[in-house]
C-alpha cells in the first residue's frame, strides 16, 4: 500500500471541479484517506514548493497557490504515486492525454488544476507536510 499528496488548486476548487475530480481518483482505483480544505498562507506555499525557489516562475506559482482555497487530499492504493500522475496528466495541459484531469480542467501550466507527489519519497514528505 502506498500514499500519495494530491492537492486541487485554488482554479478547480473555484470552478467547482473538486467533486469530478476526486471521481476521477476514485474511479482509478484510489482510496481517499484524508483530506483538508484551507488557503495556504505565502510560508505554507513557500515551504511547499521549496526545490522551485530559484525557477522564474516562483513568485507567480505562490501566488496562484495562495490566491483561494486548495483541497489537499491522501490517496492510497497500490501503486497510489503513478496511478494518481496517470489521472492528473502532464504538467503542462498541453501536452497531457485526453481524459486526464489537467487535459480537462487545467487553465495554464502554472494553473494546472492539481498537484501529486512525483515519487514514494515525496509522498512522504509532502503528506507530513500538511499532515502531520
Ligand atoms: P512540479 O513540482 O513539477 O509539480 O511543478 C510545480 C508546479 O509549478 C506545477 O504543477 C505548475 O503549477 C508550476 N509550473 C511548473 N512548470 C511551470 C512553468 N514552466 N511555468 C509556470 N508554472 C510552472
Amino acid at each position: 500500500m502506498e500514499r500519495t499528496l494530491g492537492i486541487i488548486k485554488p482554479n478547480s476548487v473555484s470552478k467547482n471541479h473538486i467533486g469530478r475530480i476526486l471521481t476521477m481518483g476514485e474511479e482509478a482505483g484510489l482510496k481517499l484517506v484524508n483530506m483538508q480544505m484551507k488557503t495556504l498562507s505565502q510560508a505554507e506555499a513557500g515551504g511547499f514548493y521549496a526545490e522551485h525557489k530559484e525557477r522564474p516562475f516562483f513568485q507567480s506559482l505562490v501566488k496562484f497557490m495562495t490566491s483561494g482555497p486548495v483541497l489537499l487530499v491522501v490517496w492510497e492504493g497500490n501503486g497510489a504515486v503513478e496511478k494518481w500522475r496517470q489521472v492528473m496528466g502532464a504538467t503542462d495541459p498541453a501536452k497531457a492525454a485526453p481524459g486526464t484531469i489537467r487535459k480537462l480542467f487545467a487553465d495554464s501550466i502554472e494553473a494546472n488544476s492539481v498537484h501529486g507527489s512525483d515519487s514514494v519519497t515525496s509522498a512522504q514528505r509532502e503528506t507530513a507536510f500538511f499532515f502531520a
